[in-house]
């Protein structure tokens, strides 16, 4: 009789998360490591590194933290080496805006937000594929994309384009790589409420949830379950999809 009262549990499990020492990333970290795994966080900002090394000192043997700029092959390379376990989990977050309509866009914003929110995905994936835990039938490599890859968004032409390749690149992965144990999925969150989002004023945060059937934006918490239930066990037969967590603001 199989199991269907999910719990879950990641003990001896081992995360990599972009872009985890802050906002959705950070939570997807604390998650997986509440659930008994362990994680490594990837993520540019030192100083956010730092401030994520306190917050999770009770953590302490369960996390390491490193410096990485996703943007670049060889600090990826040096990343994967610092590893000190094969992976069986990967989670690429890392992603930044540059918002202007497409009148104002200049080849600078253009280039930046490929450059980290698709090229990045490619630059991690690549380079740890080779640190995976090749004994493993439990692999996971879970996207984060965004409802704006799947629908457009005024002002986002650059990061409604990458957001919509990594949606590609994650069902070709899902097909290739099937084989050797890996789901790929990805996550496409609606508007999620961030530091970023908290700075915002109260009436541009209440139409942006009006907006929304839930009528409420998501928490961290509402991805970190996603993506926690796609690196699960019970998640095995589910692979190159996109899951939609927007409070349906899509439908
Ligand atoms: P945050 O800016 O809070 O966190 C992103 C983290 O990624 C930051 O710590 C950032 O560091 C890091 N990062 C940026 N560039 C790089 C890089 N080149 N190499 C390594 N790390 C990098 O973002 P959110 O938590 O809001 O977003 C997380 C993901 O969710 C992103 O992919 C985003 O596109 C996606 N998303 C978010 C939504 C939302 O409403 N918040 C909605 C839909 C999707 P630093 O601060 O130094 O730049």
């Amino acid at each position: 009789m199989s199991t269907t009262n999910v719990q879950f549990n990641f003990k001896n499990k081992n995360a990599v998360v972009t872009g985890g020492a802050q906002g959705i990333g950070f939570q997807i970290a604390l998650s997986f490591l509440q659930a008994g795994g362990n994680v490594s966080i990837w993520d540019y900002s030192q100083q956010a590194l730092e401030v994520a090394k306190k917050e999770l000192a009770q953590f302490a043997n369960q996390v390491h933290f490193t410096q990485v700029d996703v943007t670049q092959k060889d600090s990826c390379e040096s990343a994967v080496q610092s590893l000190p376990w094969a992976c069986d989990i990967l989670v690429n977050n890392a992603g930044i805006t540059r918002d202007k309509s497409f009148a104002k866009m200049g080849f600078e914003e253009w280039n930046a937000v490929i450059n980290t929110n698709l090229t990045g995905l490619f630059n991690v994936t690549k380079t740890l594929s080779e640190k995976f835990n090749a004994q493993s039938n439990h692999k996971r490599i879970v996207n984060i994309s965004s409802v704006v890859g799947l629908y457009g968004n005024f002002g986002q032409t650059n990061y409604a384009a990458a957001k919509a390749g990594v949606i590609g690149m994650t069902k070709t992965l899902g097909k290739e790589l099937a084989r050797k144990g890996f789901t790929v999925n990805a996550i496409a969150p609606g508007f999620i409420a961030t530091a970023m989002t908290q700075a915002m004023p109260k009436e541009v945060l209440e139409s942006m949830a009006a907006k929304v059937p839930a009528q409420r934006l998501g928490s961290t918490a509402d991805i970190a379950n996603a993506v926690l239930f796609l690196s699960s066990e019970q998640a095995a037969y589910i692979n190159g999809t996109v899951l939609s967590v927007d409070g349906g603001l899509v439908i």
